[in-house]
Order: C-alpha cells, then structure tokens, then sequence
C-alpha cells in the first residue's frame, strides 16, 4: 500500500501524488457503496497496479471539505477584496471571515485594484487594513504590476493547501494568473460564462506553487451561514474569543444579555464597533434561518 495525496480529479480518475511519484488512480467500488467520493486534497492510501496506475483502499479523515470547488483538508484561504469596482466592502469582508474560520482555515486577506483606486478609497482600504491587521489578520495589498506584493503573498503558500475566494470581480484569475503565469486560466470570471449547471463536467485540481499546493478553482460559493450555530457565531470572530467565556451566562449570545463580556469590550473600545455590529448582524440572519430537519 502507497500513501498519497490526490491533487487532481477527473471523471472519475483521481491523480494521487506520492514519494513514488504520480499515480493515476480509481476509487475502489466499495466507496460507491458507502456513498464516499474521494476528494482532491484527501490523504490516501492506494494499491499500484503498474507503473504509473493503482486504485485508492482507504481515504483518511478528513480535517475538513469543501462543497464548491470540492476539497478536503484545505488549511489556508486567500479572501481576494478589491480596493474598488466593486467598493471595498467590510461586512462582506467578515462574511467571508466568518466562513473561512469556521471551517478551521487559517484566512489571508489580499485587497486588489489599488492601482485601480482613488485617493480616498486608498485611504479607506489603508485604514481597514490596519484594523483587521490589530485583530491578528494578515492583509496584504496588492497591484497589478507590483512584484513586491507578489513576493510577499508567495510566501504564504509553503506547506500549505489554499484555495482562493471572494466576490465576483475582485481579480482572483488575475491574481492566480500572476502567481502562476504558465497556468493562464480564463479571467472575465469563468462561472458567467460556463453557467451554473455545468461546473461538474469541469475538473479541480490542486497546482504546486512555491511549495505549496494551491486550488485552481476559488472556493466559498455559497456565502450563507447554513451550517453555524448562534452560539458557535463569536468564536469566528477572532477578537472575540477571548471575551466570550468571562460572560456571565453560559451560552451568552453577546446580545441582549446582561453582564456580557464582549458588550463591555466594545464599549472599552476594545473589540471594534463595526465588527460587533457585522457580528449582530450575522446572528439574526443565524436565528431567521429555518429549523433544519
Ligand atoms: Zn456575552
């Protein structure tokens, strides 16, 4: 048996990297059964049937997965924002936040367009910047034709599985297209033109870059809460965590409660104002959401 990792699949053919190179593999029938599809990012174990082929016995488990691209074991998320068109936008900003960590991803801010942008959306973008960089979050800026932007987010990709997400039209082709110039993937967002239902026939792939495995297709579609709890909520939010077991009642939603510790935070203007705002926000849309049966 060979230890692997599968980086890329294709109808039905997993692509599995190992020490013994790339193997191109079937997932054994029995998975069918169990209603278990082996994932790109998933650690498995294969069986070689020759040089270059094998089947796959055992997936391992997964420390996460992803629906849209589907991957398993993604560790890091690059939230692509731009700077302007469209507008720098905080609250969507946090949504993406708040998604990437509860699936236990570490999340990259990269804000786009600065090229792009006027004196005083610079200014505006500088000033968040330097806020969610307060909060413990890693932003970095980033211009067409800067290489030094470049360098800097490369740095990021050792040892690490990303995927990219954001908005349409923030540049997120542009930015993989940068990293990776030989890999010219389509700009203009590929979504619009494929349409909705055809993205199955397309395949996914993790691409090595700097050593490090990067997704080709941007990750976190769906931007809805549909699988986090109103009590779960504050621990997405990173500046928060720290105040939410001083509360005074066990499974303090921060709200209306009385003797709330992250409320106080706020006012001592230690947590920031907008950001508990977003996180009010998310709750009710949290609380509205129908019961799941
Ligand atoms: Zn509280």
């Amino acid at each position: 048996m060979i230890e692997g990792r599968i980086v890329k699949s294709l109808s039905g053919f997993y692509t599995v990297k190992s020490d013994k190179g790339l193997f191109t593999c079937k997932g054994r029938g029995v998975f069918r059964n169990q209603n278990i599809t082996p994932l790109v990012g998933d650690f498995v174990l294969f069986k070689k049937t020759d040089e270059q082929t094998g089947y796959i016995t055992k997936i391992e488990a997964r420390k996460n997965e992803l629906i849209r691209p589907p991957i398993a074991n993604v560790t890091q998320a690059i939230i692509v924002h731009s700077a302007c068109q469209p507008t720098f936008n905080p609250l969507l900003l946090d949504r993406f936040l708040v998604l990437v960590e509860s699936e236990q991803i570490s999340p990259m801010i990269v804000i786009t367009k600065l090229d792009l942008a006027s004196e005083s959306e610079i200014d505006r973008v500088n000033q968040f910047k330097s806020e969610y960089e307060e909060i413990g979050y890693n932003v970095q800026l980033f211009s067409l034709h800067e290489e030094q932007a470049l360098t800097s987010i490369q740095r990021f990709f050792p040892d690490e599985v990303t995927v990219l997400t954001g908005q349409s039209g923030v540049g997120k082709s542009t930015l993989l297209n940068r990293i990776r110039p030989d890999l010219s993937i389509e700009t203009g967002e590929i979504s619009k033109t494929l349409g909705r239902g055809k993205h199955t026939t397309r395949h996914v792939e993790l691409i090595e870059i700097n050593d490090g495995l990067v997704a080709d297709t941007p990750g976190f579609s769906s931007l809805e809460f549909t699988s986090i709890e109103p009590e779960q909520l504050s621990l997405y939010f990173k500046e928060m965590k720290e105040f939410v077991h001083q509360c005074k009642f066990r499974g303090c939603l921060h709200h209306k409660e009385p003797q709330c510790a992250v409320k106080q935070a706020v006012k001592d203007e230690e947590i920031n104002s907008f950001r508990y705002e977003h996180y009010i926000k998310f709750l009710q849309e949290i609380m509205l959401r129908k019961p799941r049966y």
